[in-house]
């Protein structure tokens, strides 16, 4: 669009809004919040900069994901940016979903931004504030430059303003203000991690074009612009608020919820069935940020409502939900192991809802399915000899992971993949007033400043049943050790200083300890992990057997397995592929769970030898298979297909 097709009252309004952006470039504020939630917050997370990883598994991914941020070439990250706004470019232009023709174009660059300002925040390592620093300084030359391409001022986006009119007048278009939602979500992530005041200038810039744009529209219009997926604008808008305390970005924040979805879950309806499920998260997580910033119970309700029927009706063991994308009834799961399950962007979104509901309402439920997801799916989505992420995570026995290539996919999933692994600290411990949350038993260091407290949680779980925390006090300090005793952990037991301790409460809840707390003291944990199963969900006819809270799955081998260590432009590229027969039991289910034994001198590795002399199959942890064809859930006591000559068929 250009401004001389604009009616007068535009361009005045408009100049006007240029005279305030002139008036405002030396206002920004610190990174604090200017507006706090309105609703008490049981229990907070801990700034990312206050928790270090220790050694494990999520470390290890932690940085395989830092080699991968710093391995791609931020001026091609910039070329859609620098071509769009008429500046010179001489990068070669990425691929796939970041190509110069794709309409979504511009989201991997938000997104980049977000997870070098997490990683900036959970390492402190300077070279990826450089990178943060760098976009930024770049991304506000664009802007600058956008009016001298005929578009708005204060523009900014990686293709062309048209785009956005496309969204307005119902036009065909991918999903612009999903692009600009990641844009916005990175410059403000940047802004509060990165100590970079020109991210939240640029940020406020783009928050003034929007409101040109959204003041245009009539609440109908811009209602029937929601039908195009736009990502968590009213979530980014809803942060912007309270980092701003200007009422207008709430205002948008607002323009932005989708009532087609939002006024059914208002009521408990779940009407998600056939719904596009990416689509839906980000929008109920703005929903949950709004209640905390405006105390409108309609909102947690909403958030709620959602988080129970997905989290509890609606996903697979791995954590993960949705089948070809889309939310199905919830009596079909049968005939829902495909290829595409289990997108890897709805478990970050829902990991993401899990842990807001969780300030609100700090309960064990809750972390028990964060627990799930993060394992299962999260840590599992990450190829550890490339870095490279899944989009789907098929859940049909014999497939195997896809992963995207390092500069010729960039997937929805790869631009959350690079955020998932660069966060892991946020969630193992919270706190509430004199409170901490022991959520999670991940290797870690914990600075809690308020309280002069370090604590050093010592564990090589899973791969081991015991964790160790170790408290250092500036002086002593009463507080409640929440420490979670997770559902799958019937036997725990606690020792405080070699004391044992009382277990009260049932798995699946919080233990507290109330106690004046020193330096030296140590709180040593065994949670001892067994084997169990869980149906399918609606089927008990497929079971999926777990130890602990861990996902076991069957290794099916690597007949026919594509070459490129199944890295692929498109995430649909192995589709097609035919799928081996996969073992089929016709034991009931509690025979098969006990036909399953540890592997002596393999820790966490398992044998399942069937009754009947079929052959052996060897099980792993799923975050731990890769480059290998598996079943996650198993066909049981289904005599049809097992005399059908199916049983252990393993090609
Ligand atoms: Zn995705």
């Amino acid at each position: 669009m250009n401004p001389s097709h604009l009616p007068a009252r535009v361009i005045v309004l408009l100049l006007a809004g240029l005279a305030f952006i002139a008036l405002r470039p030396g206002t920004i504020a610190a990174p604090t919040s200017a507006v706090s939630p309105v609703v008490p917050l049981l229990a907070q997370p801990f700034p990312l900069e206050n928790v270090r990883l220790l050694d494990g598994p999520f470390r290890d991914a932690m940085l395989r994901d830092r080699a991968y941020l710093l391995s791609l070439d931020p001026d091609r990250l910039l070329h859609n940016f620098r071509v769009t706004a008429g500046l010179p470019s001489s990068a070669q232009p990425l691929g796939g979903w970041e190509s110069p023709d794709c309409e979504l174009r511009g989201h991997c660059v938000g997104h980049y931004l977000s997870a070098c300002a997490l990683l900036y925040a959970s390492t402190g390592e300077a070279d990826l504030k450089k990178r943060t620093d760098y976009i930024v300084a770049e991304l506000a030359k664009c802007q600058a430059a956008m009016p001298a391409k005929g578009y708005n001022p204060v523009f900014l986006s990686a293709y062309p303003e048209s785009f956005f009119d496309r969204v307005d007048r119902a036009q065909k278009v991918w999903a612009p203000y999903y692009t600009l939602h990641k844009i916005m979500a990175g410059l403000l992530e940047v802004y509060q991690h990165g100590d970079n005041p020109q991210a939240l200038e640029v940020l406020t810039n783009m928050a003034n074009w929007l409101k040109f744009r959204v003041d245009r529209l009539t609440p109908e219009q811009m209602q029937r612009a929601l039908g195009n997926e736009h990502g968590g604008m009213n979530e980014v808008l809803a942060n912007l608020y309270a980092v701003t305390g200007n009422p207008d970005h709430l205002k948008l924040a607002q323009a932005f919820n989708h009532e087609a979805v939002f006024a059914p879950l208002a009521k408990g309806e779940d009407r998600l069935n056939g719904l596009h499920a990416n689509t839906q998260f980000p929008k109920i997580i703005g929903a949950a940020r709004q209640y905390e910033l405006t105390g409108d119970q309609r909102f947690r309700t909403i958030a709620e409502f959602f988080w129970q029927r997905v989290a509890l009706n609606r996903s697979y063991v791995i954590g993960g939900d949705s089948d070809r994308e889309h939310f199905f009834p919830t009596n079909d799961f049968a005939r829902h192991l495909s290829a595409e399950t289990a997108e890897t962007c709805n478990t970050y979104n829902m990991l993401k809802l899990t842990r807001q509901l969780f300030g609100w309402n700090p309960s064990a439920t809750l972390m028990d399915f964060y627990e799930r997801g993060l394992y299962n799916q999260i840590l599992a989505s990450q190829d550890p000899d490339s870095g490279m992420m899944t989009y789907f995570v098929p859940l049909q026995a014999g497939r195997f992971k896809t992963y995207s290539t390092p500069e010729n996919s960039f997937w929805c999933c790869v631009g959350t993949g690079m955020e998932n692994h660069a966060k892991y600290g946020d969630t193992i411990y919270f706190h509430g007033t004199n409170t901490l949350y022991v959520n999670l038993f991940i290797p870690s260091e914990l600075n809690w400043r308020e309280a002069g407290v370090t604590v050093r949680q010592e564990t090589k779980f899973p791969a081991a049943e015991t964790t160790k925390l170790t408290f250092q006090c500036v002086s002593p300090v009463p507080f409640a050790l929440q420490l979670r005793r997770p559902a799958w952990a019937g036997d725990m037991t606690v020792h405080v200083n070699g004391k044992k301790q009382k277990i009260t409460g049932p798995p699946g809840s919080y233990l507290v300890m109330d106690r004046t707390w020193k330096t030296g003291d140590q709180v040593e944990v065994q949670l001892p992990q067994h084997l169990h199963m869980e149906p399918l969900p609606g089927d008990s006819n497929s079971v999926a057997f777990l130890y602990g809270p861990l996902v076991l799955a069957g290794k099916l081998g690597t007949n026919g397995l594509p070459g490129r260590g199944q890295q692929a432009p498109n995430q649909l590229d192995f589709a097609k592929l035919p799928v081996p027969s996969a073992p089929v039991f016709s034991d009931k289910a509690s025979a098969v769970l006990s036909q399953i034994k540890p592997v002596k001198g393999d820790v966490l590795g398992f044998r399942l030898k069937p009754a009947g002399g079929a052959p052996a199959i060897s099980l792993i942890p799923f975050y731990q298979l890769h480059h290998e064809r598996y079943a996650v859930y198993w066909p049981i006591g289904d005599l049809a297909r097992a005399t059908a000559g199916t049983t252990n068929s393993i090609p």
